[in-house]
Formats: C-alpha cells, structure tokens, sequence
C-alpha cells in the first residue's frame, strides 16, 4: 500500500495503486485470470484468483487506506460483505442489531442468522439504555447502521463504541449511506466497517459490489481466511468498474448531497408534503449528534406525503429519476420504500416502525437541481 498521509481526496484517485506495476498503464488492468503460473513450481504473489486478483487487490487497498484499516476485502454484493463479517460470529452468540435496519440485512440477520444457532436482538439503537439492556451474558456483537434508513435514526457511535469496549463486544457498521468520506468507522472505534460498494463508492448504478475493513490485525487474518474459504469474492471486471467509481467518488457525492439539500429544503415546504426527514435540515431533531460523527449530511432524503393515495400519481409522473430499490448512483433514484427496498420487511414490522406507505426516499443524483425539482414539483401536484 501506499503512503498512508495522503489526504481522502487524494487517496479517493490513487488508491492503492495508480497505475499497473508491470506496464505503466495509468489504469490497473482487468486481470481476467483464474489462476497464474507458478514458475519453477513456486508460487508468487498470487497463486489462485479466489486468494487474490491485482484487480480485486486496488480496491480493497482502497478501503483500507480511506478507512484507516490494516486491510481490506472486496466481495460479490453488499450482501456478501455483511454475512462474511458475520462469519466472526459462532454458534451460541447473540447479536444485537437495530431495529429499522435495511431490509436485505434484516432479512439475513432474522432467517439465515437464527438457523445458524446466532441469535438476534433487534433493539432501537438510538436508546443507548436499550442496547445495554439487550446485552445477555452471551452477546458477542452489535451490527450498527446510521444513518438509518429511510427514517434517519442516528445512533450515537462513539456512545455505541464505549458500551462494547466496555463489555468486551465487537461493533460492525455499515458505513453504505455516509461513505469513508463523510464518516471516518474506524477512527470512531469500530471494529470492522462495512460498504454496499453497489451504492455511492461505485456509483453508476453498473455493479453489485461490498467492502470491509478493519485496523485489527487478528480480525483481519479472520475476515481473510473466511473470504477465501468461503469465496464469495469481486471478479476482476466488477474490481475495475468499483476503482474506476472510486476514483470520483468526491465530486459525485458533494454534488448529490447538495442537490439533497435543496431538494428537502424546497420539499419541506410543499403543500402536499406532510414531512421531510433529512439530518441537513435546520430543525432535524439529532442534527447535532449526527454532525457529531460525519462531515456531511449526504445525498438521501425521505419524505412523506400527507395522501399515500398521490405516491402511485407522482411515481407515474416523474421522468427523471430512476424508481428503483437503490442509491447512490449518478442519477437520482426514487424509492417507494414500503414496496421496494422495505419489502423483506412484513407490513405490521414497518408499520411499528413508521415506515408508512406514504413515505418516498430521494438518492440525489448529480443532475441539474433545477430539473430536478421541476420534475418533482410537476409530479407532486398542488
Ligand atoms: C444496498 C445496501 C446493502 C446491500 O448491498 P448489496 O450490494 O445490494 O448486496 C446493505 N446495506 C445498505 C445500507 C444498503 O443500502
């Protein structure tokens, strides 16, 4: 890796490596390889593409370098990510998670998890008080996510970090909303950070990607040794498309998050809009523990509509966003949270949530704010 001084920006372009050790190539190549050449019989850096791939090896630099971590791991989703740093877990342990978790992590920590013998507390971690009570003698882990989403619950990270270090418990946060950019994990004290890379690191709505990282070594040798047993890896191609997103990952996400800003600021007062949660709003109830711990407040927005029967209207009216269960990509995409990324979610769960079928999530592209809300506004009606 490189030298490790090197400012966010700077490490967002170089990355591990800038260009190919073996050509100059200003671009590290697609090495579409499965396996290389053991000369004399020895094996080299690399032996077997599922151990490692100089593709797949850029990007979990990447990581590593931007999150402060000792090394890094790229895998097949956002998805793999999280149920291979969950392979730190056993048999017997407990885990605590937060109740309005996103949905596809909700659906493998409350299915697959249980039928693994791990267990699984799902508890509101904006309480401090409920996390410590949800401890039982065979807690292992807390799995954190903040902002939450799509009502924007913030958890308190360093108060998080303090009860597990306390305790004696691993914490692992998926960082997907925030990015390295905005909110530093492992700086903040926890133990392994989590990307769905698919989202803002990438960037261009183009691949399924995840990424992990940590500044423990012993975790690190762990996270390693379950990546390449289990091999649910990032193929060279998807490696390259992930670096190539990476490397403008600054300028996408200043964009969008300021188009986020006007966007719920103009939002907020419309008519036929009954509420806007979004932590860059002046009367956003946890602005200031949120500004506590991230940079920015970033590029995704929830709003509600005071008639859930105007969504199905304005999902049909729009033209400009892509009406999709994702984020982060260069265009803006439009979430109707309750049927799309929310739908492993059983209704009554939502509903205890607040998650309500009037309620629209905005991933801020990088368009023209003012097509934008044109677009928006012509949808909304009066
Ligand atoms: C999308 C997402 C994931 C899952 O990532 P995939 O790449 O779709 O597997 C996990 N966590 C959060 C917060 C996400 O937005």
């Amino acid at each position: 890796m490189t030298d490790q001084t090197y400012r966010p920006s700077t490490l967002l372009v170089h990355q591990g490596a800038d260009r190919d050790p073996a050509t100059g190539a200003a671009a590290i190549p697609i090495y579409q390889a499965s396996t290389y050449h053991h000369t004399e019989g020895r094996s080299g850096e690399y032996d077997y593409a599922r151990s490692g791939n100089p593709s797949r090896q850029q990007v979990e630099d990447a990581i590593a370098l931007l999150e402060g971590g000792v090394q890094g791991f790229a895998y097949a989703s956002g998805m793999a990510a999280i149920g291979s740093a969950l392979s730190l877990l056993r048999s017997g342990d407990h885990l605590i998670a937060p109740d309005d978790l996103y949905g596809g992590t909700w659906r493998y920590l409350s299915l697959i998890l249980p039928e693994q013998g791990i267990e699984v507390s799902f508890v509101n971690m904006t309480d401090l008080q409920a996390i410590e009570d949800a401890i039982r003698p065979t807690t292992r882990a807390l799995f954190i996510e903040t902002p939450s989403n799509p009502l924007f619950n913030i958890t308190d990270l360093r108060g998080t970090v303090e009860i597990a270090k306390r305790k004696g418990l691993l914490t692992l946060l998926d960082n997907t909303f925030m990015t390295p950019l905005l909110q530093r994990s492992l700086d903040l004290g926890i133990d392994v950070a989590i990307h769905s890379a698919t989202k803002f690191l990438g960037g261009h709505s183009d691949l399924l990607a995840g990424l992990v990282t940590t500044a423990d070594p012993e975790l690190a040798k762990r996270l390693k040794r379950f990546q390449n047993a289990f091999g649910a890896v990032l193929g060279p191609f998807d490696s390259f498309l992930l670096s190539r997103g990476i490397k403008t990952l600054k300028v996408r996400l200043e964009a969008g998050q300021s188009n986020a800003e006007a966007l719920a600021e103009r939002l907020q007062e419309h008519p036929a809009v009954a509420r806007v949660y979004y932590p860059g709003l002046a009367d956003f109830a946890q602005r200031d523990l949120h500004f506590a711990q991230a940079a920015g407040p970033g590029a995704v927005l929830s709003f509600e509509l005071k008639d859930k029967g105007r969504v199905a209207p304005l999902l049909a009216a729009v033209k400009l966003p892509i009406i999709a269960p994702s984020l982060g990509g260069v265009e803006t995409i439009l979430t109707h949270c309750w049927s799309m990324s929310h739908a492993a979610i059983p209704a009554k769960v939502k509903e205890q949530l607040g998650i309500k079928e009037s309620l629209l999530r905005i991933s801020a592209g990088i368009e023209d704010v003012e097509d934008l809300w044109e677009d928006l506004e012509a949808g909304l009606g009066n």
